[in-house]
């Protein structure tokens, strides 16, 4: 099972601190919760997670079972069972949904290991059916053309393709409608294991209604400020961000 620790990571963006000091801990079977106000530096952390270059490490360390992930290239993190639905997913022109997903599960898998093609197709079909996608999304240019909702949608059929390790869902909520999310979060519950964790950065509590988290955490000016079990997000869902900054004497 992953073991994925996070250490006193300090994150600059060109020669802004961003991140100041995050100490995180996420464990096999765990499904981890990060809230937080807008700019506080969630999607920093799970850019720095995936290794984006733009992203400047100061200080800490990030381990996945003791192996040091800042010393790995992106492609090493994604074989090492590291997964990101990004907040705002990219198109890749010319190349189809079933192409990407294929190429990428096959060099997840190595030289040798490759998918068939049946077991791909079968696959591929079964997980579109369960988030009530249209078959012809598997031919279409990833993301090209797709709503918000798609692509949201098409980020959780790859997370269920690519069967990561440590699943990291940057918002994955924003701009879906309460059906769609429960498309996502039935995908994201049918893949909970104890062989898999996740961390899910949300900025309401809507989603964890239906994905229920083992901790919460809430993320201010670039610290984790608070944790606590799922009480923590009702909790901010019914007071608010500024009553906890009060709280815990925060200023802006
Ligand atoms: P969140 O996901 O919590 O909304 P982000 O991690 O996206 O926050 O951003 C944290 C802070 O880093 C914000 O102040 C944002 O403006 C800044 N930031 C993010 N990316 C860049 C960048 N490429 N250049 C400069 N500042 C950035
Ligand atoms: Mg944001
Ligand atoms: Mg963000």
């Amino acid at each position: 099972a992953p073991h994925l620790k996070i250490e006193d990571l300090h994150v600059s963006v060109d020669g802004k601190p961003i991140l100041q000091g995050v100490n995180l801990e996420i464990k096999g079977g765990e499904v981890h919760a990060i809230m937080g106000p807008n700019g506080t530096g969630k999607s920093t952390l799970a850019s720095v997670l995936m290794g984006h270059p733009k992203y400047v490490v100061e200080k800490g360390r990030i381990t996945l079972d003791g192996q040091d992930v800042l010393e790995m290239s992106v492609d090493e993190r994604a074989r090492a069972g590291l997964f990101l639905a990004m907040q705002y997913p990219a198109e890749i022109a010319g190349v189809t949904n079933a192409d990407f997903l294929r190429s990428a599960i096959n060099a997840r898998r190595g030289e040798g290991n490759e998918i068939s093609l049946i077991k791909f197709i079968r696959q591929l079909e079964e997980k579109m059916k369960l988030l009530d996608m249209d078959p012809a999304f598997a031919h279409r240019y990833v993301n090209e053309g797709f709503s918000g909702g798609e692509k949201k949608r098409n980020e959780i059929l790859q997370m269920m393709m690519l069967e990561p390790r440590v699943a990291i869902l940057d918002e994955i909520d924003s701009g879906l409608d309460i059906d769609a999310l429960k498309i996502v979060a039935k995908g994201v519950n049918a893949m909970r294991a104890p062989e898999r964790a996740f961390l899910i950065i949300t900025h309401y509590q809507r989603l964890l209604n239906y994905i229920t988290p083992d901790h919460v955490h809430v993320m201010m000016q670039g610290r984790i400020v608070k944790s606590g079990g799922p009480e923590l997000a009702e909790r901010l869902e019914a007071e608010g961000y500024d009553a906890l900054k009060a709280e815990l004497g925060i200023e802006d």
